[in-house]
């Protein structure tokens, strides 16, 4: 078995091709981690890691640069890596940047171990390439913007799409759904995300009138970590409660599952720790019969959704094709991820040098 020698770690600040507008603000660029695990058999595994704000892309580098002392020379072993970096910051936590550094690893030794076996992270897993339905999503681009957006992703073959709301009023919240369920037509799942900004009680309010827009899902309507309030939320409404991306680790996930926090879940392959902690996380949400779906990151996410059990749909984004050299493929609005080696993740190097920070 082959042994870890090394890990490269750059930074880069992608700008995006389309703005995306927030409730928060409008978000202009992705800060990334890219990783390359060196191994002395030659093979390289890659991984990436998104830091949300570049105030944090900097120290997480740095922390990911840092680990690399704990892992050379050991075998290229996921599991074992895992449960070693797990159990050495127990006492500092495993949440956080912390979490996120532990996860850029854990892919990237999946994806060297895939790419040493020269198979795709799906054949290593024991699964067969799928398609996954992919919606894509809106900003926060009111009414008309968000019909016109919704359409474009239409034109290009996605069967649903998702749109943040949370405007001042229900009322537009509710006239965003219907402009964009009159641009593209009843055959086209429609979800909506309030990014965690209402009380459960306004959440309650707004899904008693929301409740008859035909609406797949409501994505976290309250605090993420708040599953009591959103499990009051998911009691009330009629519309399915989707939450998932912003919990650390499986025992978040248990947690949120074992509060009924949500009907359906989500979770973030980086934030819930990696390929390691994505499979128990199907496993637990297959005890419970609960679809789950993915949050960004779609080339690992497309092939993770295929040893899913309960896999429902992926979460589709462009944002950071600039820096990959194979982007996920998209076909009639599903997945493709057939003939890929590796969990797909490699770079369009003078795209990263471009980049780079
Ligand atoms: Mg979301």
């Amino acid at each position: 078995m082959s042994k870890i020698t090394g890990l490269t770690v750059r930074t880069v600040r992608v700008a995006m091709t389309h703005p995306h507008r927030t409730a928060g603000g409008i978000v202009a660029e992705s800060p990334l981690v890219l990783i390359d695990l060196q191994t002395d058999s030659g093979v390289v595994g890659h991984s990436m890691v998104f830091t949300y704000t570049p105030a944090a892309l900097r120290a997480t580098g740095e922390l990911i640069r840092n680990m690399a002392d704990l892992i050379r020379d050991d075998a290229l072993a996921p599991f074992e890596i895992e449960a070693k970096l797990s159990k050495r910051f127990r006492l500092l936590g495993t949440q956080g940047l912390v979490g996120i550094a532990i996860a850029a690893i854990d892919m990237a030794v999946w994806d060297a171990f895939s790419r040493q076996m020269n198979k795709s992270l799906v054949r290593l897993l024991g699964g067969v390439e799928k398609p996954i339905p992919a919606y894509a999503g809106v900003g926060f681009d009111g009414a008309e913007g968000s019909a016109r957006a919704a359409s474009g992703w239409v034109e290009r073959g996605f069967k649903g799409v998702k749109a943040k709301i949370g405007y001042p009023t229900v009322q537009e919240d509710v006239a965003v759904v219907r402009a964009m369920r009159k641009a593209v037509g009843d055959d086209v799942t429609l979800m909506v995300d309030y990014n965690q900004s209402l009380t459960p009680v306004d959440a309650i309010e707004r899904l008693r009138v929301l409740d008859d827009e035909g609406l797949a899902w409501v994505e976290e309507p309250t605090l993420a970590h708040d599953y009591e309030g959103s499990a009051a939320v998911a009691r009330a409404a009629r519309t399915l409660v989707q939450s998932g991306e912003n919990w650390w680790g499986v025992l978040d996930l248990r947690h949120a599952l074992d509060a009924e926090a949500s009907d359906l879940i989500m979770p973030d392959v980086m934030k819930i720790g990696g390929v390691t902690a994505w499979l128990r996380a199907a496993a637990l949400a297959e005890s419970k019969g609960v679809r789950m779906s993915s949050h960004i990151f779609p080339e690992i996410s497309a092939q993770l959704l295929c040893v899913t059990p309960t896999a429902h749909w992926l979460e589709y984004i462009d944002w950071w094709n600039p820096v990959l050299k194979n982007p996920l493929r998209i076909a009639q609005g599903m997945t493709d991820v057939t003939n890929v080696i590796g969990t797909g993740v490699e770079w369009d190097e003078a795209a990263v040098a471009r980049f780079e920070v």
